[in-house]
């Protein structure tokens, strides 16, 4: 949590006896520390993203479109095929079909508002369909809410109630506003076919979403950055670290202020020059501190750091072992 408080104190104490053992302490944010910890042993390491998986590669406009058609989203393009590479290098196909509660697919010309999460109130989908409601009345304007298939998460029980309630949100909306709105739920029987569709998705925003209550880090929030994209995140946890506010995104300081999602949104599909902007701020930002290759460095350095002198030799000797 952003603020400890007596719950997470006494959590804390349960723990550290089990966790005195341990060398070395790894935490995403200098803020999630415990008391009590010995500090040398800490390390602060946010997580980061793969750039060459299914989640985050490279795909071709063509192809992103083509892989939306394959799960019921978009209109089929026709004649380019829904591939991508999976982890292991070998080629993929998206063959399954979204669970989707839309009246129609999404147009061609719609400009998409996405978030990407699992279907929870602390990322708050419902509060960015409200908002989506109060103040989108271009009817350009999409949005798609996108999270795993609730079957599929098993440590994640609340996600069917989450969506149900979305559900009987979407069906009072106006006839002509839950014709602009797209519940999809992925399947994850493939997780390589299901990383290929959030790339998908995520390629395709014109502004991607995190409203969070909370959030650890928020690897949607690097995921989205990577790949160009303007980003709007609520001020908490590890979001806070990814965005500049205002060069490599925008934060809003309230996460249940639907009135400054709903004005940064406009602001950024406005303006298309400044989400441009932001959108490459946020692409170098990624590069400079949230690919796994930066955190390589840091993880040799805590590997040697753990290593005794007897250990360093050793390996140095043998240097394929
Ligand atoms: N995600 C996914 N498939 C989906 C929806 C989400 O793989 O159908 C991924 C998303 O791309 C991100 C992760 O789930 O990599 C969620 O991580 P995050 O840190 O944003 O939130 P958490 O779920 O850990 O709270």
């Amino acid at each position: 949590v952003d603020r400890p408080n007596a719950l997470t104190r006494e959590a804390w104490d349960f723990l550290r006896p089990y966790a005195a053992e341990a060398d070395a302490y790894v935490f995403s944010r200098r803020e999630y520390v415990w008391d009590g910890l010995v500090g040398d042993k800490v390390w602060v390491m946010p997580p980061s993203i793969d750039a060459f998986s299914p989640k985050n590669q490279e795909l071709d406009p063509p192809v992103v479109d083509a892989i939306l058609a394959a799960i019921g989203l978009q209109p089929s393009p026709g004649g380019i095929a829904p591939v991508y590479r999976r982890g292991d290098g070998s080629p993929g196909r998206v063959d399954r079909r979204a669970e989707l509660l839309q009246e129609a697919p999404l147009p061609p010309d719609a400009r998409v508002v996405l978030q990407v999460s699992r279907w929870d109130r602390l990322k708050d989908p419902h509060g960015l369909l409200e908002c989506f409601e109060l103040f989108f009345t271009d009817p350009s304007i999409h949005l798609v809410l996108a999270a795993p298939s609730p079957a599929a998460v098993a440590d994640d029980p609340e996600g069917a109630v989450v969506l149900s309630t979305l559900a009987r949100t979407w069906r009072y909306l106006s006839e002509e506003k839950r014709r602009r709105v797209h519940l999809a739920s992925l399947p994850m029987n493939d997780l390589d076919e299901n990383a290929a569709m959030v790339n998908a998705l995520q390629r395709r925003a014109d502004v991607i979403v995190q409203k969070s209550i909370a959030e650890g880090f928020g690897l949607t929030v690097a995921e989205g950055m990577w790949k160009e994209k303007p980003v709007v995140g609520s001020r908490v946890g590890g979001i806070q670290d990814q965005i500049v506010d205002g060069e490599s995104g925008v934060l809003v300081d309230d996460p249940h202020d639907l009135d400054a999602f709903g004005q940064a949104i406009h602001r950024l599909i406005e303006d298309p020059a400044r989400a441009a902007r932001l959108g490459n701020a946020a692409r170098r930002r990624v590069i400079d501190r949230f690919l796994a290759v930066n955190r390589l460095a840091e993880y040799v350095e805590l590997v040697g750091s753990l290593m005794t002198p007897a250990q360093t030799t050793a390996s140095r000797k043998a240097p394929t072992a």
